[in-house]
């Protein structure tokens, strides 16, 4: 019973179970294949994501090209999903697919550098302005790696994030906020130590409370999105970012800018658009454009002091790397990626269909009096089922309504568009067309007119 998102619960319950059943009758192969689970798989899934989603079972892809998804029965999706921002850029770019097949036949891997990672080295430096540069695989090791460095350099050992954040599976980042206590995230699963005793957490737009933690200067390393995307979106407050860099550095504390999400903002990301200063910088996902690969960077100072660092300490593990990083696959996909794909002129079209999609999305909510509103960071956009602005994770967490967005998803599909599956994020790919962004605007309306009636 009663209200979520300002709809009564009953009729998203009806939505729900009315649009499951036609998802059902438009993929019988689907269902038969993934319906009753994928043999030889845990839970039915290679990755437990893949039955989170809130279709009544997975879509069993058969190609992605550009901006649309086709599954096995021939349903063509309008992709606003985008692997989550792993293939923002648009499925297979055709500078990233060339590059690939080019070094399909060169070696995949053998842990020497390539040519292509001379020529990556010096775009890393250009783009995003810092001098020094180290590759991963995924954008959870980027962050441990450079979380790591702050923790050698300042001999610290505690590390400071945001309630509301995600930074991938980096154990000392899982923890939120509960009636104002830190607490380890209540999902985490074979987590025996209470990491609150190594990461504060408070919350973001709150610099009373950030001021407070950094004061006893025993924090090696803020860590944070320029705005929050893993909850519903929170922008930055006016002035926010200039007293978070004030502060970190009179504590002599290092700042993380994780910016795999905010890459959507420009081609240097929102570090670069908006002038950020942070000692340690994090993009996964998109960089290579859908091959696994992630870098971090490290400004001069961080770099001369980790440098020395090293020179105290024996030869060994330093708990840094894994096997395939820094492959010539990677480098050959970044490099196209970084040249070819995540260009000024991709960027303007990107930001420009986002404001189409962003003005659409605001007019069916002001047209059907809906109590929700919509964020907009580049090319990611989201619609969040409640008022807003957002200020910080709590009131982030609040605004879910998880019920109310599983049939809005359902419903979508339905109409043949993809959103993100655990959040209402959009985003658009240079490959996105205005015709792509008339459809979704046309079935958000539909769904909306339908909730509202
Ligand atoms: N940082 C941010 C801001 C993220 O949103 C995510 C994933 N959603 C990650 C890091 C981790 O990326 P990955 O899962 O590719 O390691």
């Amino acid at each position: 019973g009663g209200m979520i998102g300002g709809i009564d619960a009953r009729r998203i319950a009806a939505l729900r179970a009315d649009e499951a059943e036609i998802f059902r009758r438009a993929r019988p192969k689907s269902q038969a294949r993934t319906g009753n689970g994928i043999a030889g798989f845990f839970g039915g899934v290679p990755m437990h994501w893949m039955t989170d989603w809130p279709t009544p079972f997975p879509i069993l892809v058969d190609s992605a090209r550009g901006a649309t998804i086709t599954d096995v029965d021939g349903n063509r999706l309008d992709d606003f999903c985008l692997g989550d921002t792993g293939s923002m850029f648009g499925h297979s770019p055709a500078p990233v697919a060339r590059a690939i097949r080019r070094q399909a036949g060169r070696g995949l891997t053998y842990m020497l550098p390539s040519e292509d990672a001379l020529a990556v080295g010096a775009l890393l430096q250009e783009r995003f302005s810092l001098p020094f540069w180290q590759i991963a695989t995924t954008a959870t090791d980027a962050n441990r790696f450079a979380l790591r460095v702050a923790r050698a350099i300042t001999g610290r050992e505690k590390i400071l994030v945001f309630n509301g954040c995600y930074h991938g599976s980096v154990d000392e980042t899982m923890v939120r906020l509960v009636d104002g206590k830190p607490v380890n995230r209540p999902g985490l699963a074979g987590e025996f130590r209470d990491l609150t005793r190594g990461a504060k957490v408070v919350e973001f737009n709150d610099l009373g409370a950030l001021r407070a933690a950094l004061k006893d200067r025993d924090v090696a390393c803020v860590i944070t999105e320029p705005v929050l995307t893993n909850s519903c979106m929170v922008l930055p407050e006016p002035g926010f970012h200039e007293a978070l860099r004030r502060l970190t550095r009179e504590t002599g504390t290092s700042l993380l800018i994780d910016e795999t999400h905010t890459i959507s903002t420009g081609p240097g990301g929102y570090t670069k658009t908006h002038g950020l200063e942070p000692d340690l910088f994090v993009l996964g996902k998109p960089i290579a454009g859908g091959v696994a690969a992630s870098v971090w960077g490290m400004s001069e100072e961080t770099a001369s002091r980790y440098a020395a660092y090293i020179r105290t300490k024996e030869p060994g593990y330093s708990g840094m790397g894994t096997t395939l990083s820094a492959n010539p696959l990677q480098f050959s996909a970044m490099r196209a990626t970084l040249e070819e794909v995540m260009t000024a002129e991709n960027y303007a079209r990107m930001d420009r269909l986002a404001a189409l999609l962003e003005r659409g999305l605001k007019a069916a909510i002001a047209r059907n009096r809906l109590p929700w509103h919509v964020m907009r960071v580049g090319a990611r956009v989201e619609f969040i089922c409640a008022p807003g602005p957002l200020r910080d994770g709590a009131e982030a967490e609040a605004a879910h309504a998880p019920a109310l967005e599983a049939a809005i998803h359902v419903a979508l599909v339905n109409r043949g568009v993809l959103i993100a599956p655990f959040h209402n994020m959009m985003l658009v790919s240079p490959a996105t067309t205005r015709a792509q962004i008339g459809r979704l605007v046309a079935a958000f309306g539909d769904v909306a007119a339908k909730l509202a009636a």
